[in-house]
């Protein structure tokens, strides 16, 4: 099988690369390192079935030969990033989608497309169930990422029911391990970097808001299986241990064995006040779960940060 990965260089599609590299297909990896980075592909440059193009997915590509699946990742997906690269962001999220879906129909491969629970907004309903249609602000400063998320769901929904493409959405839900960047601005790494340097933890607002962590190995795991399954609507994948930001901050203090404060600092514009997923239509049509829990799922990546500090 051959399979091309948009964002291949970035922190979920390095991880997706090595993972269909590993169950034996060709894979191709598009990348404009505008958020990802070309060491995240380190690892596969000398695998004869890895090929990389350099190229920004919002311009059409043409790949010579067949492809069996085409799966969308790229796209600046850390607030931070989204904000520095609003147009690039929404141009991803819908030229990007198009452009994709394009080349998955042309070759007639399965196609998979990676949505956010950020669809949901800051949500009236909790935990998020894929049935919610959500609450987000369209001209507020993340309504570059959640509206080009919502415009690539209604395009990839209508390439499936216009042109019968093989289609499948996945909303993830905050995830995080080896190959995040450090400086990409999302909480983990933040207080990571910060617990390693020994500098005070920034909690935003008073730190009662919560989210959901995912191990990304247990995130992969989903993609591959919804890749393969005949199903179209789109699958919540995510770990629903939900934790304050403020309880989070306290056990990466603990895991690190860092002495840093925390200190409070100014709740983001549009910030969610709370995200969990309900996971029940994963489980049940993937017979999926996550494996990995939060406790060593933050062992391995704090590992992964202390190398990359040279400690
Ligand atoms: N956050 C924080 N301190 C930081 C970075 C983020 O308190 O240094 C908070 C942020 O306000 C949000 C949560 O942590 O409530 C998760 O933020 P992140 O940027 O990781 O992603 P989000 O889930 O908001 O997309």
């Amino acid at each position: 099988m051959r399979t091309l990965i948009t964002g291949g260089g970035g922190f979920i599609g390095s991880h997706l690369t090595e993972r269909f590299l590993s169950a034996g297909h060709e894979v191709i990896a598009v990348d404009n390192f505008i958020t990802g980075s070309l060491a995240n592909l380190d690892p596969f440059r000398s695998n004869p079935k890895f090929t990389f193009i350099g190229h920004d997915i919002s311009y059409p590509l043409k790949i010579k030969g067949p492809i069996d699946n085409v799966l969308h990742f790229a796209s600046p997906a850390s607030p931070v990033d989204y904000l520095m690269y609003p147009i690039q962001t929404l141009k991803v999220g819908s030229l990007g989608t198009h452009n994709t879906l394009g080349l998955a129909k042309e070759k007639k491969a399965r196609y998979l497309m990676a949505s956010t629970s950020e669809v949901y907004g800051d949500p009236l309903e909790h935990p998020q169930r894929e049935e919610y249609w959500g609450n987000v602000n369209p001209i507020g400063i993340r309504g570059v990422y959640d509206e080009a998320k919502r415009f690539s769901e209604a395009m990839v929904m209508a390439y499936h029911r216009t042109h019968g493409v093989n289609t499948h959405i996945i909303r993830i839900f905050n995830t995080y391990g080896e190959r995040m960047r450090l400086d990409d601005g999302r909480v983990l790494p933040n207080f990571m970097g910060q617990a390693l340097r020994s500098e005070p933890l920034t909690v935003y607002g008073d730190g009662s808001q919560t989210r959901s962590f995912c191990y990304v190995s247990d995130l992969v795991e989903g993609i591959y299986r919804l890749l393969f399954a005949d199903y179209h609507e789109p699958v919540n994948l995510g770990n629903p241990s939900e934790v304050t930001i403020l309880e989070f901050a306290e056990e990466i203090l603990k895991l690190s064995k860092s002495k840093s404060k925390i200190e409070f600092r100014p709740l983001p514009q549009d910030d969610p006040k709370v995200r969990k997923p309900d996971i029940t239509r994963a489980r049940t049509i993937l017979g999926w779960e996550p494996k990995i829990d939060r406790h060593e799922g933050l062992n391995r990546t704090l590992r992964y940060f202390q190398k990359q500090l040279g400690e």
